[in-house]
């Protein structure tokens, strides 16, 4: 027997290997095997097994890792297809689809030794005193590990293989599972009676999913008293699968789940998944990192893993130990675990049969992988649904402008959840423009007296504050008014920030830090008065110190949550009253609720709307509604403000009026003009290196390869734009194309190179050219072509991003 095997180390080839007798049984394709290279022991996957090879002499395998292969072939197939179309090499693809802790050798179960009495008749046999203690405490626990008891009698293992000498006990070493979540105790829930829009959800998800499609259960409503009883018991919560329902196939349905934040998304997914496990299937849950906290694992556990259902739920995310992370993915592989919930990365489980993949927040950006292989695991959750026909249910309160477009097109089926499940109003958002709070020459303050107004009456009312900027740090800069000086980062494109409680100024980017100069470092200048300029959390938290003194006032940003329990401490102090103000980033703006938060102030909304980016817009829409999303979450009406230099904008105005159709319809336009996503697809390449100069040769030959290899649709936009969001270098939408074309890349546009938004970061010069195209899978075989062939100085590097998230 030969096995192919794909060898971890980078080589884009694969090997044959003849399979020793003994081994025949275990190796099948996707065994994880340790193969001779050279004088080297290297790691693989086999890809197939066949009869003969084309090769002669063949070196044998050494050993097979694992007692099941690792990767499975559906998961093996899934592979394949993110090497082809994020052009990256098939081993790196396959080796981003097994955690490390799985992939190397040396996490392993971990094995105990266990104390265990044994049956014994008649008199117990006369025992030293130490002994009879010892089993005293045996007797009454009938197993214990052995540590555990060592500790516990206060005397040694030998002591403990006496009363085993005796016969008493048995000591064995058997797997003890480490459960990341062992120590938490979970109470079951039952599922919730719907709402009349979350049963018309699930009732098209559940079709999709084939089956019988249970009955919404309907509230008995007690006459007189108005109260709803408890609900029957669902026939979901019945742990035997029942038999698919003839005529009803599960097809390889994606739905989009529009639903405001508090609208019950969660409960439509946790009543799917109920669905899925009663047809005997699997489901995979992705959630955003940072939406992994234990409450949301908590809600999927407490619904699954207690009460009558004791499903295993299995969690991966980076936080674990590898020794968990081993154990957890082996619980899936093993088909114990049949949810499976985590980040990004969790898409690759080998549930199997999977019936459910869910993408809770799905426009994060986070699902987007930025190393090799650059995968979006939205995207890639997508493909496994249709590769698997399992049913897709992508959900967000702001969904992506691709999956809104991607449902306009027929691809995938909007689902809409409009309201809050307690009917509370969305918030009141006012726009203040921060132009006019200007005072004469002291220059813009960072509160404008509409929102000062606001926070004194929650001070007084004793109602919490949620204040947002995104930008940690005091000042953005430090300049100096008389010549013009900015410190920079040596090594980044980029001015340094001020952070004022450790006195130093930062990279944000390489995290280099400097002394602040006393004086202006300019030889020529050396002017005593340096300024800062710009706002950052810490100026904020400053601020509201000298405008509300008796305030509490808290920061949250990566400043201030240094360590893992940082943020649940923080957290946890504010939803117990103990914070009025809370300050800070990203961080505070997802997901949180919290019912004594009437205001949210959203200090500079314009900030990330002038970034080169064409998702602008899109992200600044996105951020403002879930900010906005965070007040008015108990009975109280919430009220936002939202300061802004720029409160025309489109992204702002229609936040305000929480219109996501409206600002999408538009927004669409827009990209369509200049055949942005939704209306192609981006592959950005970006070359680096230390040396400017030959970054730029290289640049300018790969664009010449570009036209050469994709002519001559190219030639018609040499035109060379000064940056590439800069549409003039483009080929003018419309235009006739030549008539030689290769009808695939018809519509191919090629801008740059430019020097990229950032141009330096962390010492490395930048380049970048971007192609946008409607046929991706065509261009990504064609780059894949030219990322073998093509060379470039020793120092200067390519890295190929397919669909890129950050263009920076
Ligand atoms: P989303 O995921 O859309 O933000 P959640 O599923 O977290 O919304 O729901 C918000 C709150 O409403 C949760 O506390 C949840 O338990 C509750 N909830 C959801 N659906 C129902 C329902 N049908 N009846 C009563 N409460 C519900
Ligand atoms: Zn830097």
């Amino acid at each position: 027997m030969i096995a192919r095997v794909s060898l971890e180390i980078a080589l884009r080839k694969e090997f044959d290997y003849s399979v020793p007798p003994g081994l025949t049984r275990q190796v099948d394709v996707g065994s994880r095997v340790q193969v001779p290279f050279g004088p080297r022991k290297v790691l693989g996957v086999v890809t197939a097994v066949a009869e003969e090879s084309a090769q002669t002499k063949l070196k044998s395998i050494i050993k097979v890792i694992g007692e099941q292969t690792l990767v499975t072939p559906k998961v093996l197939k899934l592979a394949r297809w993110i090497g082809e179309y994020y052009c990256c090499a098939p081993e790196t693809a396959l080796k981003s689809v097994l955690p490390e802790a799985v992939r190397k050798e040396d996490a392993s179960w971990r094995e105990r030794l266990f104390v265990r009495v044994l049956p014994h008749t008649g008199e117990l046999p006369k025992l030293p005193k130490r002994q009879q203690e010892v089993w005293a405490i045996v007797e009454q626990r009938r197993e214990i590990l052995l540590s555990e008891l060592v500790e516990l009698a206060e005397t040694t293992a030998a002591t403990i293989r006496k009363l085993e000498d005796q016969g008493l006990v048995l000591i064995t070493s058997e797997i003890a599972e480490r459960d990341p979540y062992a120590k938490e105790t979970i109470l079951a829930t039952e599922p919730l009676v719907v709402n009349p829009a979350q049963a018309a959800a699930l009732g098209k998800i559940k079709a999709a999913m084939g089956g019988p499609v249970l009955q919404p259960v309907v509230p008995v409503v007690t006459p007189g008293t108005g109260e709803s009883l408890p609900p029957a018991p669902t026939p979901g919560a019945d742990p035997v699968p029942t038999p698919p329902a003839p005529g009803a196939p599960q097809s390889a349905t994606t739905f989009l789940l529009h639903g405001v934040t508090g609208s019950g998304k969660t409960e439509v997914y946790l009543q799917a998944i109920a669905h899925a496990l009663e047809q005997g299937k699997g489901a995979i849950v992705l959630v955003p990192e940072i939406a992994l906290t234990p409450q949301t694992v908590e809600r999927f556990k407490a619904r699954f893993s207690s009460g009558k259902l004791q499903t295993l739920v299995a969690v991966l995310h980076s936080h674990l130990s590898a020794g968990e992370r081993h154990d957890e993915w082996h619980k899936i592989r093993q088909g114990r675990a049949r949810i499976v919930i985590g980040a990004r990365s969790a898409i690759f489980a080998p549930v199997e049969p999977l019936g459910l993949i869910i993408v809770d927040e799905e426009h994060e950006h986070t699902y987007k992988q930025e190393e090799a292989p650059r995968y979006h695991a939205r995207d890639v959750a997508v493909m496994r649904g249709q590769m698997e026909q399992a049913v897709v249910v992508l959900g967000s309160a702001t969904p992506s402008l691709e999956s809104y477009a991607n449902c306009k097109k027929g691809k995938f089926t909007l689902l809409e959840l409009p309201e809050r499940v307690d009917d509370q109003k969305m918030p009141y958002v006012r726009v203040v423009d921060m132009r006019q709070a200007q005072r004469g020459d002291k220059g813009i303050p960072i509160f404008s007296p509409q929102l000062k107004e606001a926070i004194t009456q929650r001070l007084e009312r004793g109602e919490q504050t949620i204040l947002f900027l995104n930008r940690r740090g005091y000042s953005s800069s430090l300049q100096c008014p008389k010549c013009g000086f900015v410190a920079e980062c040596p090594n980044c494109s980029v001015s340094l920030t001020y952070h004022r409680h450790d006195q130093k100024l930062a990279c944000h980017i390489c995290g280099h830090t400097e002394v602040v100069p006393l004086v202006c470092p300019e030889k020529t200048c050396r002017n005593p008065e340096i300024r800062y300029a710009g706002v950052g959390t810490q100026k904020v938290e400053d601020t509201l110190g000298k405008l509300f003194p008796k305030a509490r006032v808290r920061r949250m940003d990566a400043d201030t949550m240094k360590r893992k329990d940082d943020y649940r401490a923080t957290l946890g102090d504010f939803r117990a009253g103990k914070i009025d103000i809370l300050v800070g980033t990203q961080m505070i703006a997802k997901g949180l609720h919290f019912p004594n938060v009437t205001l949210v102030g959203i200090i500079y909304a314009d900030m990330a709307l002038h970034q080169p980016d064409f998702r602008a817009g899109e992200r600044t829409f996105q951020l403002l509604t879930q900010v906005a999303g965070r007040a008015g979450r108990g009975d109280v009406e919430g009220e936002v403000f939202v300061q802004a230099f720029t409160p025309f904008h489109p992204a702002i105005q229609f936040a305000r009026r929480h219109d996501f159709v409206g600002f999408y319809e538009q927004e669409l336009e827009f990209r369509e003009q200049l055949k942005y996503p939704p209306f192609s697809r981006v592959a950005l390449l970006t070359l680096k290196g230390r040396n400017e100069d030959k970054v730029k040769f290289s640049a300018d030959h790969l664009r010449r390869e570009l036209e050469k290899l994709l002519k001559p649709a190219a030639a018609a936009s040499a035109n060379v734009p000064a940056s590439l969001f800069d549409p003039v270098g483009a080929n003018p939408p419309g235009a006739p194309p030549p008539a030689e074309v290769d009808p695939v890349f018809r519509d191919l546009v090629i801008a740059g190179p430019a020097p990229a938004p950032l141009l330096r970061a962390e010492n490395y010069y930048r380049y970048q050219i971007m192609l946008r195209t409607g046929a991706m899978s065509r261009l990504s075989r064609e780059l894949a072509k030219l990322v073998q062939t093509l060379t470039f100085p020793d120092d200067v590097t390519m890295l190929v991003d397919i669909d890129p998230v950050n263009l920076g």
